[in-house]
């Protein structure tokens, strides 16, 4: 089935300081931050463009306006709803800085949420892959490198390292298995580097801004952005806009499965992730997504799962528990309720 483009398609000094910060797509926002309804700025009109682009407002028949208007407000609240913000309508600091942050390119309203307790997401009609003869049973898809769309400063074997690395993430919590191909063309997944309109209607746009998306099932197609610079080692690439490449190529193998994108923050599939920034563990939230879609691994081992995302949650004000209260502070008291009986 080939989707339309409902791509399941992925980042200042004095006058200097903003651009040395954000030094490329989405920066000019900054200066946005703390506008509310009823004003009227040169560049909101540039803002609608981006919440037109990530799915949050209709085309404009004429150009967007720099009015803060009513339609404005609800794409932000709808933003900040589907970003795990704070649902303010306005454009507090922290959506600003949402907003200027690399992201996905795919947008984020071409899925309904399947529930208000459960914060994954699919894409419309909810596809997946579908092996035809053997559905439900353990399947392998292929994939393959364009060859004449892959960069330079990273060896092809470490680029095939990294993608086997993602895709084992997700083959290790559900009955599919994947495998690289020479042929391009005949392969199920098929990955490389695009720069600018590379002609799927979806052009990349330099430096941060988006950073890559990939088509839904059964489509395949996963594109990274030519202009970022990629990183398989922070140690060695210093670069300020320096793009994890193995969170990305997690992240958008997830669109491949069939998952949209997520709510919630730690999970891989929210949709911006910071420059020098690296989130490559699935979490409870990716698992159960992809696992209601394609049933789980025999093997796996969701006990596992939740003891590491518990033991993660446990930051230096210790283990946040029910209620968010620390875990000590209801050992305290659940030791006196027991003294006391
Ligand atoms: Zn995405
Ligand atoms: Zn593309």
């Amino acid at each position: 089935m080939h989707l339309p483009l409902s791509i399941s398609v992925i980042f200042f000094s004095f006058l200097l300081y903003p651009i040395l910060v954000f030094p490329a797509t989405w920066h000019h926002f900054s200066k946005l931050a703390n506008l509310k309804k009823g004003t009227r700025v040169t560049g909101i009109g540039n803002l609608k463009h981006y919440f037109h682009r990530f799915g949050y407002l209709p085309p404009s028949p004429a150009n967007f306006s720099d009015d803060f208007d009513t339609e404005l407000e609800s794409a932000i609240l709808s933003y900040q709803r589907n970003l795990g913000l704070p649902v303010t309508g306005k454009l507090d600091r922290d959506t600003i800085d949402v907003i200027m942050s690399p992201r996905c390119g795919h947008d984020d309203n071409t899925h309904r949420f399947v529930s208000e307790t459960r914060r994954f997401a699919y894409f419309a009609g909810r596809p997946r892959w579908v092996e035809a003869k053997k559905p439900m049973k353990a399947m392998t898809l292929t994939y393959a490198f364009d060859k004449n769309h892959l960069i330079n400063y990273i060896t092809e074997k470490e680029i095939k390292s990294v993608f086997k690395r993602a895709f084992k993430r997700w083959s290790i919590v559900i009955p599919v298995n994947f495998t690289e191909v020479e042929n391009y063309y005949t392969a199920e997944i098929k990955i490389g580097f695009f720069k600018g309109d590379h002609g799927d209607g979806e052009p990349f746009d330099g430096v941060l801004g988006v950073l890559g998306h990939a088509f839904s099932p059964e489509n395949g197609r996963l594109h990274l952005d030519g202009d970022e610079t990629w990183a398989v080692d922070f140690d060695t690439e210093k670069s300020k806009v320096a793009v994890d490449l193995e969170s990305v190529v997690t992240h958008e193998i997830g669109h491949v499965l069939g998952l949209a994108h997520s709510k919630v923050k730690d999970a891989i599939m929210y949709p911006s992730l910071r420059a020098r920034s690296r989130k490559v563990d699935l979490r409870i939230d990716d698992v159960e997504g992809v696992q209601a879609l394609y049933g789980s691994n025999p093997s796996f081992d969701y006990g596992s799962l939740l003891e590491s995302e518990k033991s993660s949650s446990c930051g230096a004000g210790g283990c946040r528990g029910v209620f968010g209260l620390s875990i000590w502070w209801l050992w305290i008291v659940t030791s006196l309720f027991i003294h006391l009986l």
